[in-house]
């Protein structure tokens, strides 16, 4: 193993270490959960030998911290933004990993619990056989997502530390709870944050990039009801659940997520919590289209209304709320070169860039409707939120050198 890939290895594994899970049913509060804290107080303490300037770590566990230019000119800014959060599957938040040299085949997860993992049915493996991987033991995520996206970055801004190359100024954030609705992104103090544009480097095999994410929001609704002893609940009980369970089948059955790919969008009637008074259905509404996605909101009012009108004596209410917007929406032919410099970076790092629109969203979503164009890229982990989650080696030395690509570009160009 070369040495700056053990040096990688080495500082994914510190980071995996510290279990860092968020937790979506947490309240509001943010960070979500403790561990998180634990991650960001260490980054803090790596960073500050590097000579980076306003290094801060706020209430909310916002890390940010920029290097500062180097050179005479007028260089374009650059940011990465990565999250300290790992999903929530309901396993171990830090399993054990595995570096195993990939010959092919299944591979066991966990001997005692006899959890493996298929060739067959992981058909992504196969272009990694003879390539050094990180597996989990199979008791819960690996992490990679996003502590390969905070590796490569905190690689590269060592890199620069130690050498003379002129650069623009570089704006990092280490920004918790993404995985439960861009929280920790929302509380980003973007005085500490205002790069030219940014990047997130957020899932996806080697050579994947992305600017085209959803439209995102949350409709609840609310049905109130009348309880009343059934013995005599003649003419004064009203149940709240039959105009609830009515809603849910209200809609088209094939706008779903089990039924729509690419850039079609949906209606995800995701959750029911009901009691004898009350019921609450929400639902989650997906498009890339920002029409679309205005028109599914209204088309949800309208059915909620028609609802209302057939259940007189159920009290309705209804509230939406926007969680983050189409990337591709925020590009101005100014901020579009973030695209160029990533499809250069992606060159000199001998890859072929691999865009896809994303069915999901990122910091980046976020970030962009604040008017910080910020793309994503690969940090060449695969199978995110899953025990089969897996790192190739080369995947994470590809992201750490496309970072530095990026950054050094910054030194060649005019902003
Ligand atoms: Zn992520």
């Amino acid at each position: 193993m070369t040495p700056h890939r053990q040096s990688l290895l080495d500082r994914f594994l510190r980071y995996q270490a510290i279990p860092t899970e968020s937790i979506s049913n947490g309240g509001k509060a943010v960070p979500s959960s403790r561990g998180q804290w634990n991650l960001a107080l260490l980054l803090e303490e790596e960073l500050r030998p590097l000579g980076l300037t306003d290094i801060h770590l706020d209430d909310h566990c916002c890390l940010t911290a920029c290097l500062p230019q180097r050179g005479e000119g007028d260089f374009p800014s650059i940011g990465f933004c990565c999250h300290l959060d790992t999903a929530s599957i309901g396993g171990n938040p830090a399993p054990h990993p595995r570096l195993i040299h990939y010959e092919g085949g299944n591979i066991v997860l966990n001997k005692g619990k006899e959890i493996l993992m298929k060739a067959a049915d992981h058909p992504e493996l196969s272009p990694y056989v003879g390539e050094d991987i990180l597996f989990t033991d199979g008791s819960g995520v690996l992490g990679a997502d996003d502590k390969a996206g905070i590796t490569a970055v905190m690689d590269s801004i060592s890199h620069f530390a130690r050498t003379t190359h002129p650069h623009g100024s570089v704006f990092l954030a280490f920004v918790p709870d993404e995985e439960v609705g861009l929280r920790g992104s929302k509380c980003l103090d973007l005085s500490r944050f205002h790069p030219d544009f940014a990047y997130t480097l957020d899932c996806c095999a080697m050579g994947e990039c992305t600017w085209e994410t959803f439209y995102a929001g949350t409709v609840t609704v609310t049905f109130t009801g009348v309880p009343a002893h059934p013995m005599n609940g003649k003419g004064r009980l009203v149940n709240p659940l039959l105009p609830a369970c009515e809603l849910v089948h209200a809609f088209d059955p094939k706008e779903t997520p089990e039924w729509t790919e690419g850039k079609e969008g949906y209606i995800w009637c995701r959750e029911l919590q009901a009691t004898q008074e009350k019921a609450i259905l929400t639902i989650q509404v997906r498009d890339h289209d920002k029409a679309h996605y205005e028109e599914k909101k209204w088309r949800i009012a309208e059915s909620v209304w028609k609802m209302a009108a057939v259940y007189p004596k159920v009290n309705v209410t209804c509230s939406m709320e926007d969680s983050y917007g189409n990337i591709a929406d925020a590009m101005t032919e100014d901020n579009g070169k973030a695209l160029d410099f990533l499809y250069e970076a992606f060159a000199e790092a001998d890859l072929t860039p691999r865009p896809f629109a994303m069915r999901g969203g990122t910091d980046g979503s976020y970030l962009s409707t604040k008017g910080i164009f910020t793309p994503n890229y690969f940090t060449g982990a695969l199978n995110f939120h899953s025990i089969y989650e897996f790192l190739p080696l080369s995947g994470l030395e590809k992201a750490a050198e496309v970072t530095r690509n990026l950054i050094l570009l910054t030194g060649k160009r005019k902003s």
